[in-house]
């Protein structure tokens, strides 16, 4: 990645943790699901209804944790809203390589889009628990758990 590259992902992880979109429990939720990072403190509560389609037609979190943390769930709340279970169960594989370093989203086939800004969390292995822990909440909260850790 090129600086301004990296300038621009900086701009957009400040800007999703000043203003993390959809940050609001969500009313008579079908599922929902707490998720802890221990390791860094990171806890978020991510709601989710379902339709009768396995579509995700609302998603939303509350909760707080580090700048990767919360800018990850609020950036996953926008990705995952519309879709089918199926598509974010992929993502959620995808993105959780991409950011162990077992996928290279620039080279490597894949459906990431702008989740590829949390590519660079592959050499900071201490936060990868802090950028999957949403995706892990979500992905628990559709399977219906209502507890999920890093741990
Ligand atoms: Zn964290």
């Amino acid at each position: 990645m090129n600086d301004k590259m990296s300038q621009l992902y900086q701009q957009v992880l400040l800007d999703h943790n000043k203003t993390p979109r959809n940050y609001r429990e969500l009313e008579n939720a079908d599922q929902e699901s707490l998720g802890y990072n221990p390791l860094c403190g990171d806890k978020y509560k991510v709601f989710v209804n379902i339709d009768e389609q396995d579509i995700v037609t609302d998603v939303t979190f509350i909760g707080d944790g580090c700048a990767i943390s919360k800018a990850s769930a609020s950036m996953m709340t926008n990705i995952a809203k519309g879709k089918h279970v199926d598509e974010i169960d992929s993502l959620y594989h995808q993105f959780h390589d991409m950011v162990r370093g077992k996928l290279d989203p620039d080279t490597d086939p894949n459906d990431l889009g702008h989740l590829k800004i949390f590519a660079g969390v592959r050499d900071l292995p201490a936060r990868v628990k802090c950028a999957v822990l949403s995706w892990h909440t979500l992905n628990a909260a559709i399977k219906g758990k209502e507890k999920v850790s890093t741990e």
